[in-house]
C-alpha cells in the first residue's frame, strides 16, 4: 500500500527505511561493544524431573544488560548476532562462561547440574565446532558429560549427513543432545532416527493450549511415543500451570521447564533456589 500514496508516500518509506537501518547498526554497533564492556548475562532454568521432583539440571538463557536499555531478550539481538556472524565469538563467551560458573557452584558445595546450552545454525555450520568445543571444556575442566546442547531441526536438516557426522562428534566427546522447539520445524521422522540425540524438548506453542486445544493434545501425546520408541527422553518447556504438568506426567513426559517452577534466575538467584529446592 506504500507504493499508492505517491510522493508523501514515498518519502515516508525511505524515511522508516532509513530509521530501521540506523536501529540496526546501533544494534550491531551496540553488540559489538557488549562483549568487551562484559554487558551479557546469563540467566538460568531449571529443568525439573517429574519422578522426583528434584532439579535435573537447567537451560542456559542469554540477556543482553544494556547500559540504557535494561535487560534485553535474547529474541530482538540472537537474529542479528546470527547474522553478522557476532554469534560465534558471543556463543563462545556463552559456554565459556556457563563453564566457569558451573565450577564456581561446584566449589561452592553445590551437586553437579546438567548444564544445557543453545547453539545457533551459524554456531552449528562451523567445520571445526566439534575442536572448538573440546577446547573449551579442556580449558575450564568442566566434565563434558554435563554439557547438554539444545539445536533445533531446521538446520540439523539442512544437511543431514554432515549434521549426523558432526552429532556423532560431539557424542563421542560424551556431551548430551537435545532437539529444541520440536514439533515447529519441518520435522522429518526418518531423518530423526539418524540423529543420536537424547532429548526432545517439545516447544512451548503446543504446551500452552494443551488443556483447551484437542490437536495440541494429539500433538503432544504422539511426540512423546514417538521419542519413547527412539529412546528419546522428554522435555516439555513453557509449562505453567499444574493441569498442565499433570497432563504431561500422566503421558510420561520427564521432564518439564517452565514458570510453574521457575523463571530463569541470575546466577546468584539460581544457586538460592536450589539451596532451598534440594537436589540429589
Ligand atoms: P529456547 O531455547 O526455546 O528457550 C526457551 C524460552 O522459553 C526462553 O526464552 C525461556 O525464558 C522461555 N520460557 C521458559 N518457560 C516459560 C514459561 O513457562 N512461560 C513463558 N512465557 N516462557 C517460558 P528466552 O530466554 O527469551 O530465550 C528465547 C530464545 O532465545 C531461546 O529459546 C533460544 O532460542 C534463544 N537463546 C537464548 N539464549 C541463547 C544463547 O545463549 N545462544 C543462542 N544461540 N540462542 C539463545
Ligand atoms: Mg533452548
Ligand atoms: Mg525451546
Ligand atoms: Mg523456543
Amino acid at each position: 500500500h506504500v507504493k499508492d500514496k505517491g510522493r508523501a508516500g514515498f518519502q515516508f518509506f525511505t524515511t522508516e527505511m532509513n530509521t530501521r537501518v540506523v536501529d540496526r547498526m546501533e544494534l550491531e554497533v551496540g553488540l559489538r561493544r557488549a562483549l568487551e564492556r562484559g554487558e551479557f548475562v546469563i540467566h538460568y532454568q531449571p529443568k525439573v524431573e517429574l519422578a522426583t521432583r528434584r532439579i535435573q539440571g537447567m537451560e542456559a538463557l542469554l540477556r543482553w544488560n544494556h547500559p540504557e536499555r535494561g535487560l534485553i531478550p535474547p529474541d530482538t539481538f540472537i537474529p542479528l548476532a546470527e547474522e553478522t556472524g557476532l554469534i560465534i565469538m558471543i556463543g563462545e563467551w556463552v559456554l565459556r562462561t556457563v563453564c566457569e560458573q558451573s565450577s564456581k557452584w561446584q566449589a561452592a558445595g553445590l551437586p553437579p547440574m546438567k548444564m544445557a546450552v543453545n547453539i545457533s545454525a551459524r554456531q552449528f555450520k562451523q567445520q571445526d565446532l566439534v575442536e572448538r568445543i573440546g577446547a573449551i571444556l579442556a580449558e575450564t575442566g568442566f566434565a563434558p558429560g554435563l554439557l547438554e546442547l539444545e539445536l533445533t531441526e531446521s538446520y540439523l536438516m539442512n544437511n543431514v549427513d554432515e549434521a549426523v557426522a558432526k552429532l556423532h562428534g560431539l557424542k563421542g566427546m560424551g556431551l548430551g543432545l537435545s532437539l529444541d522447539d520440536f514439533g515447529t520445524g519441518y520435522s522429518s521422522l526418518g531423518y530423526l532416527k539418524r540423529f543420536p540425540i537424547d532429548v526432545v524438548k517439545i516447544d512451548k506453542s503446543f504446551v500452552d493450549d494443551i488443556l483447551i486445544n484437542p490437536d495440541d493434545a494429539t500433538i503432544v501425546r504422539t511426540i512423546i511415543l514417538m521419542a519413547h520408541n527412539l529412546n528419546m527422553k522428554v522435555v516439555a518447556e513453557g509449562v505453567e500451570t499444574g493441569e498442565q504438568l499433570d497432563f504431561l506426567a500422566e503421558h510420561g513426559c520427564e521432564m518439564i521447564q517452565g514458570y510453574y517452577f521457575s523463571r530463569p534466575l541470575p546466577a546468584d538467584g539460581f544457586a538460592a533456589m536450589v539451596r532451598t529446592w534440594g537436589i540429589e
